[in-house]
């Protein structure tokens, strides 16, 4: 994705208050992501592990989506969990239920959307090979990196139209 600054992430946010945009925590290390090998930023507030926030460019609009961290999702040592967005398997509570309000009517109703996914949200750089989890796996190793990056992209899509459809 295109590095964006931290004001733009700030105003992408979708589907929480003024007030929570203005206080979510953003990622430390802002200024030196590896913005080439990002589909989307997506972080762990690092003042409340409970929230995570994912931000991609849809039809060239940055959308930031507010996220709440519902379960480990891990029932045991041995047990594997896929992430929905990256396809990466984990063991030991690397991927998480999180929970995103919807936009709109449905979110003041409460109704959410939810989706397993990786407990760092760095599903970008487990497709690319540049992150490697404890017990993590990639399936599918017969399609090329560009075809893996096309997966990710379109199930994001996905998601993000979930969110705000
Ligand atoms: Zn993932």
């Amino acid at each position: 994705m295109r590095p964006v600054t931290e004001p733009d992430v700030r105003a992408s946010f979708v589907n929480c208050s003024k007030g929570e945009t203005k206080r979510l925590g953003l990622p430390r290390d802002f200024a030196d992501l590896p913005w080439d090998d990002l589909d989307f930023l997506g972080w762990r507030d690092p003042g409340a592990p409970e929230r995570a926030y994912l931000v991609a460019e849809r039809d060239g609009v940055l959308t930031g989506v507010a996220l709440r961290v519902t379960s480990g999702a891990s029932r045991g040592f041995t047990s594997r969990s896929m992430c929905s967005l990256c396809l990466t398997t984990h063991t030991n509570g690397g991927v998480a239920l999180m929970a995103a309000p919807r936009t709109g009517g449905a979110g003041r109703q409460g109704n959410t959307v939810g989706q397993y996914l990786c407990t760092d949200l760095a599903c970008s750089l487990y497709t690319r090979g540049r992150k490697k989890a404890p017990g993590a796996e990639v399936i599918d190793e017969t399609l090329t990196l560009e075809e893996k990056i096309a997966r990710i992209r379109v199930n994001l899509r996905s998601f993000l139209d979930k969110v705000t459809g």
